[in-house]
């Protein structure tokens, strides 16, 4: 697959679910790819990019920002609250709001930074024991807490587990957003982003399906 190849299912995926082409934002998934096939892809002219640790951003995204302009880097992967500063300042947004302590510490260092990227909660669907995210019965509850914090929450998040079908998550985490009037959902990743869109993705996070294989040796 390619940058173009996924743009071009993307599109047609807005079209079939009767949606604008252009609406569903295609984060290309970044994390643990060599150097050069990132680079590739920002020299192809793709600018919104995902990654899951702080770490490893911090360590090619400050030099890719140097040489290409215009580049949006979004956390999507778990946050620990002490690396919550360095978050604030690497990325345009963040995927992973899952906790009030995690919620409280980015509301201190808005205030104190004067800024605070884009926010999204994580909703664990599947409830499941080893995935990060709020449970879907106390989620109304944190998206309240968060607002009260006065945080930007954009949207919510989430990852289906692995052996279920995706739709059904999706279906979940657009009803909790409807209720509590979120627009932003950042849902579907390379085996069922256009599924993802079909039930209202803003945002789908497309890694292999871009990039080859990860290789984690
Ligand atoms: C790695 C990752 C993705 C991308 O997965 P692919 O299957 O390679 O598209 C999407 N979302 C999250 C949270 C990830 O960690």
């Amino acid at each position: 697959m390619s940058l173009t190849e996924i743009t071009t299912r993307l599109h047609k995926a807005e079209e079939e679910a009767g949606r604008p082409v252009g609406s569903t934002q295609l984060i290309a998934v970044s994390k643990v790819q060599p150097n050069e096939r990132v680079e590739a892809v920002l020299s192809e002219g793709h600018r919104l990019f995902g990654e899951n640790k702080v770490q490893e951003a911090a360590g090619k995204w400050p030099e890719f920002r140097e040489q290409f302009d215009g580049v949006n880097v979004h956390l999507i992967g778990p946050l620990q609250t002490n690396k919550a500063r360095q978050a604030m300042q690497l990325f345009e947004a963040i995927h992973s709001v899952d906790r009030p302590k995690l919620a409280h510490t980015l509301a201190r260092l808005a205030q104190e930074l004067g800024h605070c990227p884009d926010l999204f909660i994580q909703v664990n669907t599947g409830a499941e024991d080893q995935k990060a995210g709020v449970l879907p019965s106390e989620a109304d509850a944190f998206i309240a807490e968060c607002r009260g914090l006065d945080l930007p929450v954009q949207g919510l998040m989430c990852i289906p587990p692995v052996e279920e079908e995706a739709s059904l998550h999706f279906a979940l985490l657009a009803k909790i957003a409807e209720r509590n009037g979120l627009t932003g959902l950042s849902m579907g990743m390379s085996s069922d982003f256009e599924k993802a869109v079909s039930f209202g993705a803003t945002h789908v996070r497309v890694g292999s399906a871009i990039f080859g294989a990860r290789d984690y040796g």
